[in-house]
Parts: structure tokens; C-alpha cells; sequence
């Protein structure tokens, strides 16, 4: 068996269609299954945020061009106070150079695009590119077990049909999400907490479409709203506690509700990324705050991370190169959502006065930056 050119990947969600989509693209054979019948709904999306980072990764198999095609971008954040704007921040909109030698790479002279679009768009748009160049998703395939020797992997499965059947390769990559079996089988820690308080999210579309192209964030005492712009008239609303359709400002200006969701944030972390001939992606390593967008764009980089690893045989390093990041990412969006959650007096005046300090450019740039991902190091293959 060549060592590098069989590997089982365990999940497609946006983590293992990446894998699968950079594993191809260097001319490595990979096998994706996941246990669902076909992609999660499109109206009940999680993520949103498609960032530049993720951009600049997709980039090189000519997706990103057809991502930003569908998504929509945000001009403006505006930050507020209880109510009233205390900040309004512009993006660029993104623009697809034409000029550059990868023409599908998005040019960013000011590093500040942001694009919207649903986690299901995504996944369905991987789906398809990887369907044209011949490989497929094995749907209905759950992982139960799997067991490692010195030179392969043996992974047992449950299909649909009640059947059990056995596969053997010679990587397993566990894009799994939040309760990974490969993290579990594979004998891997992950510890951490979780927040007791209930979020909630609703997606709704809008009486006008004056916020078209807006991210809102309204901080108050102990509370938090936000509004995001997915098409011209609907927006994501999110609000960190019960009741969002009760408490949100922009709850009556809703004319229908498409979804409605309850979460609860944790905060959990494995140790290390590879143990054997097993490997984690995703959420299936990390999980943390949605705050700051950051889940799913991490995912997508584990995994192109790792594409380039396994590609140039250098897959010891995977640990090394993501754990300092995702730890990066677990902090900060820990601290802002304990700010978030806090009603103290500090907390109160930070949240008010915060807004003003993006006037220093420094601070401007340091927030623009982790809103797009750009704030960790660039992976390496995308700096040659
Ligand atoms: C409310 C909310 C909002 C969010 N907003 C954002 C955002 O704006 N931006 C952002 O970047 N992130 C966001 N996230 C996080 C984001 O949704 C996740 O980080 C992302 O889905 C992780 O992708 P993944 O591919 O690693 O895992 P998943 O998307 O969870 O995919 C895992 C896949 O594995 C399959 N699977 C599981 N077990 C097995 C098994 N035993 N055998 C076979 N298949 C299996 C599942 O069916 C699934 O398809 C948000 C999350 C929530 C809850």
C-alpha cells in the first residue's frame, strides 16, 4: 500500500470536503463517508462567515470563485451601545482579481473583505467540484470502530441497510465534528468546560432590505444581540440567552421565521492532532464560542494543513503547526464572550467606550484582521 495515497476520511462537513477537495487536488486517492443521507438542510446553516483566510485556501482549487459568486458581502459592522451606534467600521466588498497569475485568488489591498454565505452552500458547492473530479461521498456510512498497526488502519462501518462492513487504509482523518468518533476510538483527550447560559438563534427575513449588506453588534449589561445580513432581506439574529424573538431589537421587523435554534457554548481542546496513523480536523479537535466566526474557517485550514503535510510527507508536524492556533482562537473567543456575558461595571464600560479605540490604527487593523483570520500565522504553502 502506498503510505500516502489511501486515506479514509471520516465526515463531510466543510472540514472533510476541504481535506478531500486538497487531497485530490495534489493527486492523492481519498475515500470520504459520512454517517447523514446528504448534506445538513441549507435553511438550518450554522456558520455564516467565510473569511479571508478560507478564501485565500480555496483559492487553489478554483472554489473560492464560486463561493464568493454566492455569498454576499458585508460593507459595514456597526458596534452599539445599548442600543445606539457607537462605531461604524467599512469593509471593502470583495473583488476576484483578474490581474493576478490564480485568477480565482481574491485581491485584498486592504486585507478586509468579508463574505456571508451559508455553511450548506459550501458543503454543497465542495460537494459538486469534488463530484467533477470523480470522487464521491459515501453517504448513509457511519464510522463505529476502527483499530491501528504499524502500516494501516482498519475501520469498521454501519450502513443504512443495517450491513457492517470493513475498510482498511493507511490514514485516518477524523473530520467528525464536536463527537468525533475518531477522537474517541482513538483514545484522545478533550478536555474543557461549558458555559451554562442558552444562546439563541433565529433566521428571519426582514419587513426592507436597509440593512442589506450590515453586521450589527448591540452590547448592553450582561446582554448581547447581533444581526447578519445573509441575503438582502433576511437576517441571522443572535442573542445570548432565551427568548430571542421577545427580546431582540430587531424582532419586530421580522415579516417570517425560516429557523430557530438553541446552543450552549463549551470550550474543549484536544492535546494533540495525531496519535498513529489517526488524525482530527475541525470540531472534531477544537470547539469553542461562535463569537468571531472562527469554527468552521479552522476547520477548513486543519484541513488543507494537513493535505499539504501528508503531500510532502511532513505529517509529524501536524500538532505543531495547529494546536498554538486553535488555542489562539479558544482564548479570544473565550475573553469576548465572558465581556459579552458580563454585566460588571468595567465590563459596562469597555463595551461603551471599546468602540472608540478603533479610531488608533493599530487597533483598527488588529480587529479587522481577526474578524477576516488573518490574525495567525499564514500557513506556509500559501506564502510560496
Ligand atoms: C450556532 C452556530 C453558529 C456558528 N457560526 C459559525 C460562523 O459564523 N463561522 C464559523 O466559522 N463557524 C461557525 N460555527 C461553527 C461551525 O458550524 C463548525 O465549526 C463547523 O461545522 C465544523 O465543521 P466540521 O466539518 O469540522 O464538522 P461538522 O460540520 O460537524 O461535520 C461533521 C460531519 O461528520 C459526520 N459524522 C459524525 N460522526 C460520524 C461518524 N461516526 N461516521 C461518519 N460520519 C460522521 C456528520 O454527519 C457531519 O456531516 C457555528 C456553530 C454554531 C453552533
Amino acid at each position: 500500500m502506498d503510505d500516502h495515497n489511501n486515506i479514509l476520511i471520516i465526515g463531510a462537513g466543510p472540514s472533510g470536503l476541504t481535506l478531500a477537495t486538497e487531497l485530490t487536488r495534489r493527486g492523492i486517492n481519498c475515500t470520504i463517508v459520512d454517517k447523514a443521507a446528504g448534506p445538513a438542510p441549507l435553511h438550518e446553516s450554522r456558520a455564516l462567515a467565510f473569511n479571508a483566510r478560507s478564501q485565500d485556501i480555496l483559492a487553489a482549487s478554483g472554489v473560492t470563485r464560486q463561493i464568493c459568486s454566492a455569498g454576499h458581502t458585508i460593507d459595514q459592522i456597526r458596534l452599539c451601545w445599548n442600543g445606539s451606534i457607537s462605531k461604524e467600521i467599512p469593509m471593502l466588498p470583495i473583488a476576484l482579481s483578474t490581474q493576478s497569475e490564480n485568477t480565482d485568488a481574491p485581491s485584498r489591498p486592504d486585507n478586509n473583505q468579508l463574505l456571508i454565505i451559508r455553511q450548506g452552500e459550501i458543503e454543497r458547492i465542495l460537494i459538486r467540484h469534488l463530484d467533477s473530479l470523480g470522487v464521491q461521498v459515501q453517504w448513509n456510512t457511519e464510522l463505529a470502530d476502527f483499530t491501528q498497526s504499524d502500516s494501516a488502519v482498519t475501520a469498521t462501518f454501519n450502513t443504512a441497510d443495517g450491513a457492517t462492513n470493513n475498510t482498511t487504509a493507511s490514514y485516518i482523518i477524523g473530520c467528525d465534528g464536536a463527537h468525533s468518533q475518531v477522537r474517541t476510538k482513538g483514545g484522545y483527550t478533550f478536555d474543557g468546560e461549558s458555559d451554562p447560559q442558552t444562546w439563541t438563534l433565529a433566521d428571519a427575513t426582514l419587513k426592507d432590505t436597509s440593512l442589506a449588506h450590515t453586521l450589527i453588534a448591540d452590547l448592553r449589561p450582561g446582554q448581547a444581540f447581533a444581526s447578519i445580513a445573509i441575503e438582502d432581506n433576511i437576517v441571522r439574529l443572535i442573542h445570548n440567552g432565551p427568548n430571542i424573538l421577545q427580546l431582540h431589537p430587531m424582532a419586530d421587523r421580522c415579516t417570517k421565521i425560516h429557523w430557530q435554534s438553541e446552543f450552549r457554548v463549551s470550550y474543549r481542546l484536544v492535546k494533540r492532532y495525531h496519535r498513529g496513523r489517526s488524525f482530527l480536523c475541525g470540531d472534531a479537535a477544537h470547539i469553542h464560542s461562535p463569537v468571531g466566526g472562527r469554527g468552521m474557517n479552522l476547520g477548513i485550514e486543519d484541513a488543507a494543513t494537513l493535505a499539504w503535510l501528508l503531500e510532502t510527507e511532513q505529517e509529524s508536524s501536524y500538532t505543531g503547526l495547529r494546536l498554538p492556533v486553535a488555542k489562539k482562537v479558544l482564548k479570544m473567543t473565550h475573553q469576548q464572550t465572558t465581556q459579552m456575558n458580563s454585566s460588571s461595571m468595567i465590563s459596562s464600560v469597555a463595551k461603551k467606550y471599546g468602540p472608540k479605540l478603533l479610531s488608533i490604527p493599530y487597533v483598527n487593523r488588529s480587529m479587522k484582521n481577526s474578524v477576516l483570520g488573518l490574525d495567525t500565522p499564514t500557513p506556509e504553502w500559501l506564502t510560496k
